[in-house]
């Protein structure tokens, strides 16, 4: 637990927060700033910045929590869709430097546009990046 972290004192429950789901590992919390209703946020309750400090337990059980939330806000809120998203350091859009997975329920009109714009590639240039990552797995 890191005391100058709000999500760590919000996932231990020292503030309080809308929560959804709790488990010994994880707390799902609603946004306060909700891109459509129902956007939630997994926090895990140990302390990692983001994706590139998270150890493997708490990575392998995310998207268990995660699918589990995702199918009972289907059920309840009715939407018609959702995205997965998750920010890792500035650049990317992270602002709170506590890890969290974004659960955003999407509705038909409701407005919200998360996307990227599509690039290009040669198969080439494709192979010689994908083998610059395997070096390294
Ligand atoms: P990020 O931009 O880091 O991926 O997402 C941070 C998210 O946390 C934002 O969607 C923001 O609205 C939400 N947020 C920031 N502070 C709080 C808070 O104190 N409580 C809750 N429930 N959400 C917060
Ligand atoms: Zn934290």
């Amino acid at each position: 637990m890191d005391n100058n972290c709000i999500f760590c004192k919000i996932a231990n429950g020292e503030i309080p927060s809308s929560t959804v789901y709790e488990d010994e590992m994880f707390r799902v919390i609603l946004d306060l700033s909700p891109a459509t209703k129902g956007h939630a946020l997994v926090l895990p309750k140990q302390h990692f910045r983001n994706i590139f400090d998270i150890d493997e337990k708490t990575a392998s059980k995310l998207f268990v929590v995660a699918s589990k939330v995702a199918r009972a806000m289907k059920e309840t809120l009715k939407c018609d869709g959702m995205n997965i998203v998750q920010n890792n350091e500035e650049i990317a859009g992270q602002t709170v430097f506590h890890f969290h997975l974004h659960i955003i329920p999407r509705y038909t009109d409701d407005g919200q546009n998360i996307n990227w714009t599509p690039g290009s590639s040669k198969p080439e240039e494709l192979q010689q990046i994908a083998a610059q990552i395997k070096s390294a797995l």
